[in-house]
């Protein structure tokens, strides 16, 4: 499409755009009495207005029935999470039995690995990306250091980081292919995050997930900015198993609660470790009490403490959202603004003098609704005046602003008036 830089043209784009009604199912903070654009979803998604009708049933049916609740409310607690299973699993690209909702993020990486990084003596190895999400990083430290008195490995032998290319900006597929043959017999675990958190880049999962298992290898996926914004098909894909957050692109409020995935190929291994609680016990045995562990045979059988239903109630409301537009339209969607961005970055661009760079891969199979702009002349008070002038960016060292502009809840329009008040800041 050929786009243009005129408000005429960004409302014709929202008239014609099936998702545009949905702007108005969000909450937007206002700066001067005016809404704000807001591109920080990956970070924190706007509150959707719905999620207060869940949040109340629960407080209402705790209010009225108490511990009955757990059998007895509106949607009863015992079994709250199986509610997740149809429409997350569409979410994810994932049979039902493959998904759970549990914990947070790191924590359940954690679990994950206690089942999936076994390490020996001659197959110990961890590859990831370059500059993980520091959690990431501290995790894989962490649990090398946990395994490393009995093995006798060392943390920098032990994490393998895929680089860059000097001079550029995003990682090449066929190094991360490379690294994997290289390391070979030696590599326990694959785990990268399947987009990343500063560039965007979003990447193969289908080839590297078979890239690691053709050496031996576990492979997962850290989704924290993949989920709800790309099209996963972890099922298909063959990937051991993944983790998300909820709160960035999946709306369901701060600190809130994580998914994950294990593959069906995985549920009945009884050989693979895991840290067991009576969540995760057969559900029809459960309050039986009894002394031995018998794991539900799925994903749900990593459970371990009774769900936190309060976090999950906007969890739900956020999934029934996604439920009813369907993946697709919403990667439609998605593909169409954030073009639509790129577009007005480039001409904005033109029109001040080039200030700035798009670090995100221009390529849309290697992008998805982020984009980061490494900014050349300008700095900090560049950020500080879009923030004034109500455009929620994210800052981050050394000099990158990201933008994400997130489908559910961004108008072209609001990328035409974005345009408008980045070319006056670069000026000011
Ligand atoms: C946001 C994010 C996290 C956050 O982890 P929490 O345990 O939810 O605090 C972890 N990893 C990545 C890649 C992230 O982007």
């Amino acid at each position: 499409m050929i786009f243009e830089n005129t408000l005429e043209f960004a409302k014709h784009l929202d008239l014609q755009d099936p998702l545009h009604k949905y702007q108005d199912e969000f909450i937007f903070p206002k700066v001067q009495g005016k809404k704000v654009i807001y591109f920080t979803g990956n970070s924190l998604g706007l509150q959707p207005k719905r999620t207060k009708a869940y949040v109340d049933e629960v407080m209402n049916d705790w209010a009225n029935l108490a511990v009955e609740g757990h059998f007895y409310s509106e949607k009863p607690w015992w079994d709250y999470h199986e509610r997740f299973a149809d429409p997350l699993s569409k979410i994810v690209g994932a049979l039902p039995s493959e998904v759970t909702v549990m914990n947070t993020l790191t924590v359940n990486l954690h679990l994950l690995m206690v089942s999936f990084y076994q390490p020996t003596q001659t197959r110990y190895k961890i590859i990831c990306e370059e500059k993980a999400f520091p959690s990431d990083q501290y995790m894989f430290q962490s649990q090398v250091d946990f395994h490393s008195q009995n093995l006798g490995i060392q943390l920098e032998d032990a994490i393998v980081e895929i680089k860059r290319r000097d001079g550029e900006h995003n990682i090449r597929l066929e190094d991360v292919l490379a690294k994997i043959g290289e390391v070979g017999d030696e590599l326990a675990l694959v785990l990268i995050g399947g987009v990343n958190y500063y560039t965007g880049q979003v990447f193969d999962m289908k080839t590297i997930t078979a890239a690691g298992h053709k050496v031996g290898a576990y492979v997962g996926w850290d989704l924290a900015h993949a989920a709800g914004n790309i099209k996963l098909e972890l099922h298909d894909w063959n990937a051991d198993f993944a983790a998300w957050c909820s709160y960035k692109y999946m709306n369901s409020g701060p600190g809130n609660a994580s998914g994950c995935f294990i593959h069906k190929k995985h549920h009945n291994n009884a050989a693979l470790p895991r840290f067991a609680g009576w969540w995760g016990h057969n559900k029809e045995r459960r309050f039986k009490m009894e002394q031995t562990f018998d794991p539900i045979q799925g994903a749900d059988g990593w459970q371990i403490s009774n769900l936190p239903i309060l976090s999950l109630a906007p969890y739900l409301a956020s999934v029934d959202m996604f439920d009813e537009i369907g993946m697709d339209a919403l990667i439609q969607k998605r593909n169409a603004i954030t073009s639509y961005l790129e577009f007005i970055l480039h001409e904005i661009d033109k029109e001040v003098d080039s200030s700035f760079e798009i670090i995100t891969p221009s390529n849309p199979t290697e992008r998805a609704s982020q984009l980061s702009v490494l900014l050349h002349g300008e700095g900090r008070s560049l950020f500080d005046y879009l923030m004034q002038n109500g455009v929620i960016t994210d800052w981050r060292e050394p000099n990158v602003i990201r933008l994400a502009p997130v489908p559910l809840y961004t108008s072209f329009e609001d990328i035409y008036q974005f345009g408008q008040i980045l070319k006056a800041g670069i000026q000011s």
